[in-house]
């Protein structure tokens, strides 16, 4: 598959609802702007890629709609040469993201199907995280930690200690947290022991699981 010049015009109009829904991280919009994001999707869903949606993709996940995605990029404050940790890869969008942020890209996914169709994937398109890894976000990525950032993609019903604890001091967690909802839930780490914690309003995700069903 292609990008062609319609999908760019489309991303660019894409671009445009997301500063007027009031995303103002020039670095997350420029790497929104330029992410193929039809390529993250089945065929059968080319024309929606680019409005702002969460769409199905494989395993019965879905992909973050680009608001949620630009949502918790801005929240996160990336610098170059950050190492981040994601829990719940999905498609791999937000792990390109993180990438054209500067990132040192860890990320995580529980179902082996889309750990595999994304592993291949996302280097072949150009984006290169440092290791994306099958197995439990829960437990965070123990032998890489400490993590100057840490972002959750999935619904969390609470937030899990390793993750707390794998941030480096001054490091920010942003975690969407609660049942059939959720309260996008910013961290920072201020301290060994001490948090400041932020509320930044309702979304809906699917849910961070923990036992394979
Ligand atoms: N970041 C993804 C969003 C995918 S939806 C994207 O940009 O496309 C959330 C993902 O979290 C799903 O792929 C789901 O399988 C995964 N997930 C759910 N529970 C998990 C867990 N405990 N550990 C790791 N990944 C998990």
């Amino acid at each position: 598959m292609k990008d062609t010049f319609k999908h760019k015009g489309l991303r660019k109009q894409l671009v445009a609802t997301l500063v007027s829904k009031g995303i103002k991280d020039v670095s997350v919009l420029e790497a929104i702007g330029s992410i193929p994001r039809h390529l993250f999707m089945d065929s059968s869903f080319l024309d929606h890629a680019y409005q702002d949606k969460a769409f199905p993709i494989a395993a019965n996940q879905t992909i973050s709609q680009p608001y949620t995605v630009a949502f918790q990029s801005e929240l996160l404050e990336v610098s170059p040469e950050d190492k981040v940790l994601e829990i719940g890869t999905g498609s791999g969008y937000q792990a390109a993201v993180l990438c054209l942020l500067g990132a040192h890209v860890y990320s995580i996914e529980r179902q082996i199907e889309l750990f595999k169709k994304t592993s291949k994937f996302l280097p072949k398109i150009g984006y290169v995280a440092k290791r994306l890894i099958f197995g439990d976000g829960y437990k965070g990525l123990p032998d890489e930690a400490p993590f100057d950032r840490i972002i959750v993609t999935a619904g969390a019903p609470f937030v899990p200690k390793p993750l707390m604890s794998q941030l480096k001091i001054g490091g920010r967690l942003v975690i969407p947290v609660g049942d059939k909802d959720q309260i996008m839930t910013l961290y920072i780490r201020k301290g060994a022991k001490e948090f400041e914690k932020h509320e930044l309003g309702n979304f809906k995700f699917v849910p961070l699981l923990e036992n394979k069903s």
